[in-house]
């Protein structure tokens, strides 16, 4: 069974504890390969490594950083195809959706940064007649890099890439469920010729491993993306050591459609938005709220084009949904759907195990697309970030009723908005907490804008100009001019 190493200065190397634990492919419910069970220990040699790195590193020239880094991105296009077949069987999503979407985002996460770090700039003041103030932008040291299992490359690469870009090194920790494809990119940065310690990967638990990270002094920068509650826990261990901190965490996201959006468009969308990767997105729009005239005519389509998904292995090319990631996953998702029976919910569609499944994925993790209606918006379905296959709809009659229950959840990361009133759009636009609202689309990217979280969906941005300040740490250096005044100036 293929072992999967840590990435420690520049080697692969197996755990300090000798420990591994099995790594189960989803669509089979079979374990395939192992991935270290890593402790402290190896977050300590980690650390030493990344500290060693720092100081050669941040001071080699954004143009060198820029050529590792494109270097990386390059590989990662050549070897896209056997990361997307490590990444669907590691994760259970498409091949198809791996492919397209996680494989090359990372690549282009990777190329993003080495670019962007070449156009970096920090601003400068002139303070009257008398001084010139700049800001002086330097790395921060050695970044903490925590990831999650539901699109591991693709969120992995959207942390490392501006952190080496801005001259930091790094200890990062991909989710040990998900583990593969970050120990395929450390292969690859061997091979890109990234000097050792720069970047350093631990593979382990969250409580072993990233609580390591999280607490250890010399990590001074925390990147997470993840669960609110690891990120409440993160930010108990940060915030007495002061370190920088950013958190991306949970979304329980509406989508907003009025009846004068073309359900032609809308109900498409709408498959995507709430069943791309088995709803195992953080930008998921699981709660949809419909203009009363429009509710039965929207869901009557929405229904029909769900059921018209395919499910299957997600290796077959015309897989549409896959497996959810875990037996953990399945289980959670059975109790929300409990939940709602009981809360008076009607399943429109789905709920249930797939039938017809190929025999090698008869143990597989697989559940229906589900469609619920009937759901109070306070109901627990409709509040708690369920993390699967599972959306509400819900109608609304005015857009105060619709805002306020967008705006009901302790969430606000993003939301999508239908209509071709356009005033109206912008009215809600202001309204709607969340860190990103797309209008008449969904997840429409562009890596140059801030994204994050509001309320319990996390603190700070990623993206663009966002990323390469969060990974610096700006300094005020004041010049007086030599000019005949008295020395010391005004506050
Ligand atoms: P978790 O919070 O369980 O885990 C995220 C990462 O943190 C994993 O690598 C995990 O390790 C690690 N971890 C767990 N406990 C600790 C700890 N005490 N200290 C440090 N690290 C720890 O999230 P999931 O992996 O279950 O991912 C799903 C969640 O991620 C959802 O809530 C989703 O909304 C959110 N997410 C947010 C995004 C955003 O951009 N806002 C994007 C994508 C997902 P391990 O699992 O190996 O034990």
């Amino acid at each position: 069974m293929k072992r999967i190493l840590n990435y420690i200065d520049g080697e692969l190397v197996p755990p300090v504890g000798g420990a591994f634990l099995p790594n189960v492919e989803p669509a089979t419910g079979t374990p395939y390969s192992e991935v270290p069970d890593s402790d402290g220990r190896d977050v300590e040699l980690a650390t030493s490594a990344a500290e060693a790195a720092f100081p050669s590193w941040s001071r080699t020239s954004a143009a060198e950083r820029s050529r590792l880094l494109l270097r990386v991105a390059d590989l990662i296009e050549a070897k896209r195809e056997a990361l997307a077949r490590a990444e669907s069987v590691d994760t259970g999503k498409p091949i198809r959706v791996a492919r397209s979407l996680d494989i090359p985002r990372s690549a282009v996460n990777f190329r993003f940064f080495a670019t962007a770090i070449l156009h970096f700039h920090s601003e400068s003041h002139a303070t009257d007649h008398k001084a010139i103030n700049y800001t002086l932008r330097r790395a921060r040291g050695i970044a903490g890099l925590i990831s999650p299992w539901n699109l591991p490359l693709y969120l992995l690469s959207w942390k490392i890439a501006p952190a080496l870009a801005a001259g930091n090194t790094a200890v990062a920790k991909p989710s040990e469920i998900t583990p593969m494809t970050a120990f395929l990119l450390s292969e690859i940065c061997r091979e890109a010729g990234l000097p050792r310690g720069v970047l350093n990967i631990v593979h382990g638990t969250g409580p072993k491993v990233g609580s390591a990270i999280t607490a250890h002094p010399k990590i001074s920068t925390i990147s997470f993306t993840g669960g609110t509650r690891t990120g409440a826990e993160i930010a108990i261990t940060c915030a007495p050591m002061f370190k920088k901190v950013a958190l991306e965490l949970g979304g329980k996201n509406p989508s907003i459609i009025f009846a004068d959006a073309p359900l032609d468009e809308v109900v498409p969308t709408s498959v995507h938005a709430s069943f791309d990767n088995q709803g195992q997105l953080c930008l998921s729009g699981s709660r949809i709220f419909v203009e009363r005239s429009a509710f039965h005519p929207f869901v009557e389509r929405f229904v029909k084009a769900t059921r018209a998904l395919k499910l299957g292995d997600p290796l077959e090319e015309e897989t549409d949904h896959g497996a959810l990631v875990s037996r953990a996953q399945i289980d959670k998702v059975a109790t929300y759907l409990d939940q709602a029976r009981s809360d008076g919910g009607r399943i429109l569609c789905g709920g249930r195990t797939p039938q017809g499944l190929p025999e090698r994925c008869r143990e597989g993790f697989f559940v229906e697309p589900t469609i619920i209606t009937g759901l109070p918006v306070d109901s627990r379905v409709n509040q708690e970030e369920i993390f699967g296959p599972v959306v509400t709809v819900t109608p609304f009659d005015t857009e105060d009723e619709v805002v306020t229950f967008a705006n009901s959840t302790p969430y606000g990361l993003t939301g999508s908005l239908w209509t071709h009133n356009l005033p109206r759009a912008h009215r809600m636009a202001e309204k709607i907490h969340s860190g990103t609202l797309w209008i008449n689309c969904w997840m429409l990217r562009d890596l140059r804008v801030p994204f994050g979280g509001m309320k319990n969906s996390g603190v700070g941005r990623e993206g663009g100009v966002e990323a390469l300040r969060f990974f610096t740490e700006p300094r005020n250096i004041c010049v007086q001019f030599p000019i005949d005044q008295p020395a010391g100036g005004s506050k």
